[in-house]
């Protein structure tokens, strides 16, 4: 590992100027489960390291009724997912959290970092987008604010500027009669990344029969996640069973532009969108009719 600086400012400009002072030399430290690795093998070399844990504004984590969730970009995916809100509103943004490597890894990795690091597979990206979630960003030119789908660019790519960094996301109250899953494929059952992975939003009607609407994020099938909008529109207004929830994930195949890799083929990732397509809207569609007090 190349030698470098270490600062840990207690606040949000300190580290903005920090930031933008080496012009791209420095790096944002979270949980650094992705970056420490990452310098270890000199994939990344930064002048600075700029831990960021220290920064109240990025160690936030409320929910009331009118701002939703709020999640500081430095907060644990293990403190997200027992946060009771979370629990219970945002279940499938604690299935991901949970689903991040071990326990161990879960106390470290910030949600923040899974969405800096930006990997086609970061688990945690899907169910944020699926429920409509929003990036809050705070650079030298002040802050701004945008769709969290609209924050990646390309594999390990965001929108980030230089001297910029990720604060907090942000989820409004999810509407009534809405659930939502996430679900991810591993060949094993030890820590890996997805192979593919659904994140699956449902809103049905105050009858509980139809669907409002459904929004559908894949993981791991194309460079950033993908919003699979052909299947969302097929969804709204159908009286869904699990035929159409297959054909739904038959849709969502043709959003997924996926490569072959060590860790599976083009081919197979289509097959497992398909499988966690179905699966996840069914799991969504469970919870939003539980959530009416009715059974699936
Ligand atoms: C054993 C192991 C298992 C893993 N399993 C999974 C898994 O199952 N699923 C999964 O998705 N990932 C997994 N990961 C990857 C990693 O744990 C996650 O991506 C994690 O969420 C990263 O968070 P972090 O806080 O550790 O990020 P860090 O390593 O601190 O940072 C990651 C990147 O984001 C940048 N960054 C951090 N915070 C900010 C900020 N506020 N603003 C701007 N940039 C910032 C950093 O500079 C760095 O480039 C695993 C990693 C390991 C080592």
């Amino acid at each position: 590992m190349r030698e470098f600086d270490y600062a840990a400012p207690k606040s949000l400009q300190e580290a903005v100027d920090l930031l933008s002072r080496l012009n791209g030399q420095a790096r944002p430290l979270a949980g650094g489960t992705d970056l420490i690795a990452q310098m270890k093998e000199n994939r990344r070399s930064p002048a600075l390291v700029v831990d960021v844990k220290r920064i109240p504004e990025l160690n936030v984590l409320s929910f009331d009724e009118k701002q939703g969730l709020r999640l500081g970009a430095a907060v644990s995916c293990m403190r997200i997912a027992n946060f009771p809100a979370t629990r219970e509103k945002y279940v499938a943004l604690a299935d991901a959290c949970g689903l991040i490597g071990s326990v161990q890894i879960q106390n470290r990795a910030a949600v923040g970092g899974n969405f800096c690091n930006a990997t086609p597979s970061a688990d945690t990206v899907p169910p944020v987008i699926s429920y409509g979630g929003t990036v809050v960003i705070a650079g030298p030119k002040g802050r701004r604010e945008l769709p969290a789908e609209d924050f990646f660019v390309g594999p390990g790519q965001t929108v980030l500027g230089n001297g910029e960094l990720l604060v907090e996301i942000t989820i409004s109250v999810p509407p009534a009669h809405s659930g939502a899953a996430y679900l991810r494929f591993i060949p094993r059952e030890e820590m890996d990344i997805a192979v593919a992975g659904v994140g699956s939003f449902v809103q049905c009607t105050a009858d509980g029969l139809r669907c409002d609407q459904a929004r559908i994020t894949l993981a791991a099938v194309a460079p950033t996640a993908v919003r699979a909008r052909e299947a969302e529109e097929f969804l709204a207004g159908k009286t869904p069973d699990e035929t159409t929830f297959a054909q739904a994930g038959e849709l969502a195949a043709r959003s997924a532009k996926p490569i072959s890799d060590v860790r599976g083929s083009a081919a197979y990732r289509i097959e497992l969108i398909k499988v966690l397509t179905r699966r996840s809207l069914l799991q969504a569609w469970a919870r939003a009719q539980a959530v009416r007090g009715t059974t699936a």
